[in-house]
């Protein structure tokens, strides 16, 4: 690794080179565009982030869980920089090559599910869903789709219309697209306390019950765990009971993990932690290839080939390098070592957050799996959403130098998301700073 594995702090964030940047950029590009943190990035390895200033930051967000391999992992580099010099485009569905078939005989044996599976590679991870409702849709012969309170499938017009919140997700963009239906998700903090998984999902199943009609529906979406929502974990056995539901109602289980799969909870896929998931189909993009454009649908070979030849596709849809990428992440993954590492942090990161809970009443819940964390802040003493001392807190790092992630339907979750390539130090240096943040509050 070519730069230092350590936090700097050389000029006030952003500092002055960024500001300049900065300028630029609101002359020219779209305010629609918004910015979290308005450090311009020059260059990154493992889990360090350079600026144009010459700061550094701990990267404890991977660009939202897709450098989960960390930035710049050699074998990436390798593969990216062999296939780009030999072949960079002919559309996969003009003439093929071999690397996407690589890519999709890796995902599909790794996919959950004891079913012959089949798999197809686009873009972005809305396309990927967006792709599998199409799917679900020619698999079923129904049109309506379920999905889930708090959830984030993205910013196409479908999957905007799928998502929890409409603010700043789809204020003023509509119309929105039809046939989309939102149930009650497992929230175990904010739930009844006795609340069970299957009594969750007891009550979700009842509302679409009731107000759609299990026989009108193609599909479910479900994140196994919720990202933009603020990692929300159901409770065990929620995912279980929607899925026998579907199974009983022919209704395709889609997984969406685009966030949660790839390593990033210590298994390929979240849905492995709950009992007996077997999604139908899954959506894949974030963690896949190392930072390169790539999403993916894999699943039930009968449901995968539903579509039609030519209903499935796209220009740049698991482009050469992409899908050389995403092999080489991949191949990576299957020596289980980055699992582990994945749960090492992830007990690492959690065992703090919950010492940091028991000091300071902030924190209202730790939750995740693996290097998937996350804080949900309330006022002290009660479950009120405290979105102002989580926007001091995200704040407090990035001054300091760790670059960390809010989410939440509440705006009061930080979120924490490292490279798997992050050393122990690093990692406890973001977290001193982060507890430093806390006393400060
Ligand atoms: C980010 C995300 C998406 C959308 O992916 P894009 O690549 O941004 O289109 C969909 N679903 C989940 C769960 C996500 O986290």
């Amino acid at each position: 690794m070519s730069l230092e594995q350590k936090r700097q702090i050389v000029t006030a964030i952003p500092g002055p080179k960024s500001l300049a940047l900065q300028q630029r950029r609101s002359e020219v590009i779209s305010s629609g565009v918004g910015t979290m943190l308005a450090a311009f990035i020059e260059e990154a390895h493992g889990a360090i982030l350079k600026d144009v200033d010459g700061n550094q930051f701990i990267d404890f967000g991977s660009g939202i869980g897709v450098v989960t391999i960390g930035h710049t992992n050699p074998g990436v580099v390798e593969a990216v920089s062999n296939q780009v010099a030999k072949l960079t485009h002919t559309l996969f569905t003009v003439t093929p090559y071999e690397p996407y078939v690589r890519a999709g005989e890796l995902l599909t044996s790794h996919a959950p599910g004891n079913f012959k599976k089949k798999a197809a590679f686009f873009n972005s991870g809305a396309e990927a869903v967006e792709n599998a409702v199409k799917i679900a849709r020619k698999a079923t012969g129904r049109t309506e789709i379920a999905v889930f309170d708090h959830s984030y499938h993205g910013r196409t017009n479908l999957t905007m219309s799928m998502n929890f919140k409409v603010h700043p997700y789809g204020t003023g963009f509509g119309p929105l697209a039809g046939s989309v239906h939102h149930a009650p998700m497992s929230y175990p903090y904010r739930d009844p306390a006795e609340m069970t998984g299957p009594e969750a999902a007891t009550r979700a199943i009842t509302y679409l019950e009731k107000r759609v009609g299990a026989a009108q529906i193609a599909a479910l979406f479900i994140e196994p765990i919720q990202g933009e929502g603020g990692f929300i974990v159901p409770a065990p056995g929620y995912l279980k009971t929607l899925q026998d539901w579907t199974r009983a109602n022919g209704i395709v289980f889609v997984a969406d993990e685009v966030q949660s799969g790839m390593a990033r909870t210590g298994k390929w896929f979240a849905s492995e932690w709950e009992e007996g998931l077997e999604p139908d189909l899954i959506t894949v993009a974030k963690g896949i290839a190392g930072g390169m454009p790539l999403s993916g649908v894999v699943g039930r070979a009968e449901i995968m080939d539903a579509a039609h030849a030519g209903g499935l596709g796209g220009t740049f849809g698991g482009s050469p390098t992409a899908v050389a990428a995403g092999v080489a992440v991949m191949e990576q993954y299957e020596s289980g070592n980055w699992f582990n590492r994945a749960l090492e942090i992830g007990e690492i990161i959690s065992g703090r957050l919950n010492a940091m809970k028991n000091s300071y009443p902030v924190i209202g819940d730790v939750r995740g799996r693996g290097a998937m964390q996350a804080i949900e802040l309330v006022e002290p003493g009660t479950k009120n959403p405290n979105p102002a001392a989580t926007e001091a807190l995200l704040k407090h790092c990035h001054q300091n130098g760790v670059l960390v992630l809010n989410a939440g339907t509440y705006n009061n979750v930080l979120r924490f998301l490292p490279p798997l390539a992050i050393s122990d130090e690093l990692v406890h240096d973001a977290l001193d700073v982060l507890a430093a943040g806390l006393a400060k509050l």
